[in-house]
């Protein structure tokens, strides 16, 4: 069986990383969704446990003390931490674990898992990237100003990804992403015993 591993993505506030990832889940079962912890306050959309685990800073500082975070970064205004729990058990049972974060996490997810996968989500273009952001309407103007800005900055990391998706049609962007997964799934390193299932007579997948 291929082992399971953690896919990354990131992107610009805006980017379209909760569209796409969603789409991406609702088309594959074995891509699992990495609840972060968060400061933030709640979207009117957004549900507890399921988008993010709402959490006072409080209850952030004491999960890092805890060490129960596999990667926490400030960002924008708030905390964001992913859950070491939840990854390991679902690498163990050969899943595909999609991790939702900054460039910040990522850089520390790198650093300690180099059989992790990291994608870059772009809009296609910086334009159009604001336009999506005043359009989702959930941000005040100072927050909006903010997310933008910091967009730039979070560009100038895109050369620590293995690849970069341009977001101008969900379902483009979704495929794009599978293909990654399909060629990823394929690398020899993701499989134990290759001779041996053979020798073995065994099916390899
Ligand atoms: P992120 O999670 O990266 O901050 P969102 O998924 O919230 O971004 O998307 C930001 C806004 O852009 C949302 O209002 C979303 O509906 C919209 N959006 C996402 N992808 C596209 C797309 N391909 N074309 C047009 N609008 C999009
Ligand atoms: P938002 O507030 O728009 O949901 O997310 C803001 C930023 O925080 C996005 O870039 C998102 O990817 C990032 N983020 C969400 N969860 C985590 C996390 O667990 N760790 C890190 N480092 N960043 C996160």
């Amino acid at each position: 069986m291929s082992k399971g591993f953690l896919l990354v993505l990131s992107g610009p506030s805006g980017s379209g990383k909760g569209t796409v990832s969603e789409a991406l889940m609702k088309q594959n079962d074995e891509v699992k969704f990495s609840t972060s912890v968060t400061t933030r306050k709640p979207r009117p959309s957004e549900v507890d446990g399921e988008n993010y685990f709402f959490k006072t800073t409080e209850e952030f500082e004491q999960m890092v003390e805890n060490d129960e975070l596999l990667e926490y970064a400030h960002v924008h205004t708030n905390y964001y931490g992913t859950p070491k729990e939840f990854v390991f058990d679902e690498i163990e049972k050969g899943e595909i674990v999609l991790l939702e974060i900054d460039v910040q996490g990522a850089l520390q997810i790198k650093k300690k898992y180099h059989e992790a996968v990291f994608i870059f989500l772009l809009p296609p273009t910086m334009d159009e990237l604001k336009q999506r952001i005043i359009g989702r309407g959930t941000e005040s103007e100072q927050d909006i100003e903010t997310r933008f800005a910091n967009a730039f900055k979070e560009l100038d990391f895109v050369g620590e990804y293995d690849f970069f998706v341009v977001n101008d049609e969900v379902d483009r962007a979704v495929s794009d992403i599978e293909n990654i997964i399909a060629a990823e799934k394929l690398r020899v390193k993701r499989y134990e015993n290759i001779k041996e299932d053979m020798v073995e007579r065994r099916a390899i997948r």
